[in-house]
Formats: C-alpha cells, sequence, structure tokens
C-alpha cells in the first residue's frame, strides 16, 4: 500500500498549520479544536519549517509549568523534519515512525506539503488491508 492511498482515504484536504513565531498557547488551541495530536510550522501553508506535537508541549509543561504557554513555539518545535513522498510504501513509512518514535509525517511533493499523515491512518488502513487479503482467502478456500 502506498502513502497516496491512505491520503485519498482520509478524504481530508489540507494540513492544520501555524506559522514560526506563534505562542505555544494559539497552537495548543488549535490541536483541541482540531482534535489532532500535531501541527506543521510553516509561514506560507506549504513550506514545513518543523513540527509541533502534543508530546513537544506537554514536555515543556512539564519542565516550566504553564508560562511556557506565553513562550513561541519556535524553541519548543522539531526542525529536522522526516516526511515521505506520494508514492512511499506505507510499511517503510510505519517502520521510520515506529523507529523515530514519532506518529506523524508531512506528505511532501516537490517541497510542497500535499498531506500529513499519523501513525493511526498507516495503521487504520493497513488493518483494512489485512481483512481484504483474509475476506478473499476465505473466499477462496470456501470457494466463493
Ligand atoms: P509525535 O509522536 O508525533 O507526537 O512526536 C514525538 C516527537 O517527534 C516530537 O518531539 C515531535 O516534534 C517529533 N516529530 C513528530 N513528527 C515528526 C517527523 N515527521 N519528523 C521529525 N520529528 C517529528
Amino acid at each position: 500500500m502506498k502513502v497516496d492511498q491512505i491520503l485519498n482515504s482520509k478524504g481530508v484536504a489540507g494540513v492544520a498549520t501555524v506559522k514560526p513565531g506563534s505562542k505555544v498557547a494559539d497552537a495548543a488551541r488549535l490541536l483541541s479544536e482540531k482534535k489532532i495530536g500535531a501541527v506543521i510550522v510553516s509561514s506560507d501553508g506549504v513550506t514545513p519549517a518543523g513540527i509541533l506535537s502534543e508530546r513537544d508541549i506537554v514536555r515543556d509543561l512539564g519542565r516550566r509549568g504553564a508560562e511556557c504557554m506565553e513562550d513561541k513555539i519556535d524553541s519548543l518545535m522539531t526542525v529536522n523534519l522526516v516526511s515521505c513522498a506520494r508514492g512511499d510504501d506505507a510499511e517503510l513509512v510505519l517502520t521510520q515512525m515506529t523507529d523515530g518514535r514519532f506518529r506523524h509525517m508531512p506528505v511532501l511533493e516537490d517541497g510542497k506539503m500535499v498531506g500529513l499523515i499519523s501513525i493511526g491512518d498507516v495503521v487504520k488502513a493497513r488493518l483494512s488491508e489485512l481483512k481484504m487479503e483474509r475476506d478473499a482467502l476465505e473466499g477462496m478456500v470456501r470457494g466463493h
């Protein structure tokens, strides 16, 4: 299965982004409103400069307390982004996420973001693929 199929099955266009220099509180509000676990940091909405996940915020909250909410996201975000392409294999993406201990990956095309997939999206798509394979095998065994 390819990343493209997962993006299509999500059926949600666009990626939630925040601009560099935004406050942590604003990013947290966006995560909460959209019920998502990470936002891409980007000045134009398509060129990623980094990623900020709920983990980055919680880590700083635990370390410094609520005052971190007034800080800028720039010092909390991860700038060395691991991304993937539409044609990449979902298994490879899952391995990269598992090995790298992160759960989100932007999908890039010519340096521009065309989507974002989470580990949940990949696992869901893989489970449905496995179910289809199982149903097909059962059908063959039963002869229909
Ligand atoms: P997550 O599991 O996605 O909530 O993120 C765990 C940590 O990995 C956080 O510090 C994120 O900023 C970072 N992170 C998330 N996604 C990526 C990615 N695609 N590339 C690099 N770092 C990431």
